[in-house]
This record gives C-alpha cells, structure tokens and sequence, in this order.
C-alpha cells in the first residue's frame, strides 16, 4: 500500500485536468520528511486544488452555461477508503485507494500518472526520484548492528520535504528537523506505532513525545536547532493507556544526528507477540474477565524467558481468574503481590486465561521469577486433609493439558524456552502443583520437547 502524501497527483472524474493535493506541514512525522495526508485534508483550495474546466450537469454553473465552467471544489465530506490502521494525529491516513467526493458529483482520486508516493514497506530514505529511492531502499536497516541504534548514511544534500512533483512551493531555507523511527526488530518492515519517547535535544530539558501511528517521531524548529543532537532517553508503550505499559529504556539511544531521516531505533514489539500467542489460543485477555489493574504503573518488566513453571490453585481451589487476582493482590493476604502471579491460567475446559501481562515478571517462583512464565492449571490436585486425602482431589482434565501443550509450543516460537517443571522444583517446601500434576511433568516435557529444572 502506497501514502498520499504533500504533492501528490488527484484527478476528478468531471474535470479536465489533475490538481495537486497540498498537505499542510502540522501533518509532520512522516515518513521520508513528506507530509502525509489525512481523511480530515479535503478542505477544497487549502488541501485541494481546482480540476481545470468541471462538466458536471450537478454544477449549477455548469448547467446554466449548458457548457464546461471553471472548477470550484466543493467537498464537504471528509476522504473515504482510508487506512484505518495508519494513523497519523489520531486520524487514518490516505492511500491509493482512497476517495473523496465533490458536492457536484465529482469523484476525486490519487491519479494513477504522474503520482509518486511513499512506500513504508520497506522503509526507504528519501530521494528525488522513484529510481533513486528504489537504490536507497538497499540500505534499510535491517540487521546493520547489533546496537539498538541504525544509523544509515547521510543522504548527498537532500532535504527533507515532499518527494513527488514538487508543487510551486516557497523555496524557503530547508528548516533543521530530527527525526526518529521506531521498528520492530523481529520484522524490520513492521514499524511500531505510537511509542512514547522522552527527548532531548541539544541544551533542552528532555520532553516526552509521541511517534505517530508509522512509528516517526518527529521534530521541528524550534523544539532542534541547527547543529543539534538529539537523545532519546526513555522509550514507553502506552498503547494500551495506562494498562500493560511497556518499558524499553534499554533501548535508548544518544546523539542522534539532525538533519537526517535515517535514525532508526529497533525494539522487540512485545505487544505485538503477546497478542500474536493470545490470538493463537483464542486467550479470554484481562479486560474480558475484568482484571484490575496492577498496583504498579511501571511493573517490573521482564522477557526472553527459559522456564515454564506449572502450578495448581492448591486448597482454596479458586477456578476463576478474578477471584486468583483478588487473593494474590490482597493487602492483608499472604501474598500482596502487585498483581496476578501467573501469566496464563488454564481452566478445566482448556480455555486459557491471561494473567499478568507477559512483558512483566511473574511473581510465582519465590524470589526466583526472572526468566520464567508461570501457568496455573485451575484444581487441587494434592491429597491432603482438603479433599478427604484424595478422596475428593481433582484430576487435570485431557482438554486442560492439551492447552498446557499447545500453549507452551506457541510461547516456544517467540522464546528460548529450554525448561518445564512443577512449582516444588523451583521452590523448596511447596506441593504445588500437587502430587496428581506433578507425575505429569515427563509427559509434559515430552510433548513440549522441553528439559527438566
Ligand atoms: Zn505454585
């Protein structure tokens, strides 16, 4: 899919020549320096330019003269066909699909010659022409180095600014500019969107600002000066509000060059692969059992996990993830953890619950959580005194373990789980998962192709 962006060629289907779509610079955190379009960019002469001569019998003026008169646009309603899952400012951008409708009958689109727009897959450094652009797309940056930071080569003497059939444009002094892309590291076309980034630049005191929905974060005089650089110094994921905020200074990057569309940051998108594993498994997410949220806006993080550890709900035999939340988060329980100990529950029907969300550390391995994704299979699964010593303890149902199986064989795809094994292995003294489970955890390994604690 290609973006309109500032530049671009529209024809309209009633008049007699293209026209030209202006996107006003407050469109910034392009791609390549261009200004993309929004839906909200039909506002007729400021956005879009007249189509020579209109022949539409709609336009009065047309009618009256029985002949051709000058164009006037006169679009009320904003573009359609937009790309609803590129935002720009909140609003979907344009594409070369997209349509915008004249109150005389005219229909309005991206015309098919002459119009050059940009490409976000793959990501490429501007350039004057297509040709250009195609060469500078060899130095994407995929794998350049293993520092978070791509910094691709200067382009010679290019300014930023629209790529396509300049329009007769002010030819002011090119502004000083920083721009910044967020990229997924795992799949170097994907950008990730909407990231929150502390910045600094030059002398200033660091501001918090927000990529746009293709990953660009982008500044302007006078937040840069000439000569500048640039740091950013805290990256947050935000997208879900103040749930599930992700944390990724460690990717944080300093001195970054001005001037240059080229500075890339990439970052493991975690929310993207945890909610690849809950689609995989048709996982009931926390908002669907009415999860609280944690007591920590900023918990612990943790990733590239070695370790499944199984548990069992032991002797109050909760089986409803909320009222597990309630009992880990009490204040005045044992527990008081700052949320949901496990990151997944599985329920007897094999239906998967989310627990604490996977980018945190766990809190189901006393003082050993780094590193392992616990899952509670709901039950009691140890004879004791509780359940008339076994008379009464629950069995883990079939669906349960296959969903244990399948699950673990998604969350192998994304980490380098090399282990599986029941609570008591990691922590001395506990039963859990029970003695019922626990005789399960061979079988486990086995199918999971997983080692032993
Ligand atoms: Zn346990």
């Amino acid at each position: 899919m290609k973006l309109l962006v500032h530049g671009a060629q529209l024809q309209c289907d009633q008049g007699s020549s293209p026209s030209q779509l202006t996107v006003l610079p407050t469109n910034r955190g392009a791609v390549t320096g261009a200004h993309v379009a929004t839906e909200q960019d039909f506002v007729p002469l400021t956005n879009i330019a007249p189509f020579g001569m209109c022949r539409s019998p709609s336009n009065p003026q047309v009618a009256a003269a029985k002949a051709p008169q000058p164009c006037v646009p006169n679009i009320t309603v904003p573009w359609t066909s937009v790309s609803s899952e590129i935002k720009l400012n909140g609003l979907p951008v344009l594409n070369d699909t997209s349509m915008c409708k004249c109150a005389w009958a005219g229909t309005i689109r991206p015309a098919s010659a002459g119009q050059d727009p940009v490409s976000i897959h793959p990501w490429t450094a501007p350039a004057p022409s297509k040709k250009a652009a195609s060469t500078a797309g060899a130095s994407t940056p995929a794998g350049r180095s293993k520092n978070a930071l791509v910094s691709t080569s200067k382009p010679a003497s290019q300014p930023p600014g629209p790529q396509v059939s300049k329009p007769a444009a002010p030819s002011a002094a090119p502004k000083t500019y920083f721009r910044v892309k967020f990229v997924d590291k795992l799949a170097t076309s994907d950008p990730i969107p909407d990231l929150d980034a502390m910045v600094k630049s030059g002398n200033r005191s660091a501001l918090l600002f927000r990529a746009n929905g293709i990953g660009a974060l982008w500044l302007d005089e006078p937040e840069v000066s000439p000569g500048d650089t640039v740091s950013v110094t805290s990256i947050l994921d935000r997208r879900e509000g103040d749930q599930n905020i992700i944390v990724y200074d460690e990717y944080a990057a300093s001195n970054l060059p001005t001037d240059t569309p080229n500075n890339v940051i990439l970052i493991p998108d975690k929310r993207k692969i945890a909610n690849a594993i809950a689609a995989a498994h048709s996982i009931r997410r926390r908002a669907s059992w009415g999860a609280r949220p944690p007591k920590k806006r900023r918990m612990d993080q943790d990733w590239d996990f070695t370790t499944v550890v199984i548990h069992h709900s032991g002797n109050r035999d909760l089986k409803d993830a909320k009222a597990i939340q309630d009992m880990h988060m009490d204040p005045s329980g044992p527990d008081n953890f700052d949320d949901i100990g496990y990151q997944y529950l599985i329920a007897n029907d094999g239906t998967i619950f989310e627990g604490r969300f996977l980018a945190y550390k766990g809190s189901n391995v006393q003082m050993a959580n780094t590193g392992k994704i616990g899952i509670l299979l709901m039950g009691d699964f140890q004879p004791d005194w509780s359940d008339g010593f076994g008379m009464f303890t629950d069995k883990p149902t079939p669906a349960q373990i296959q969903s244990t199986i399948d699950l673990v064989g998604t969350l192998k795809r994304f980490f380098p789980l090399n282990a599986l094994g029941g609570h008591r292995d990691y922590k001395h003294g506990t039963e859990c998962p029970g003695d019922v489970l626990y005789v399960q955890m061979g079988s486990l390994r086995a199918a999971t192709g997983l080692g032993g604690p």
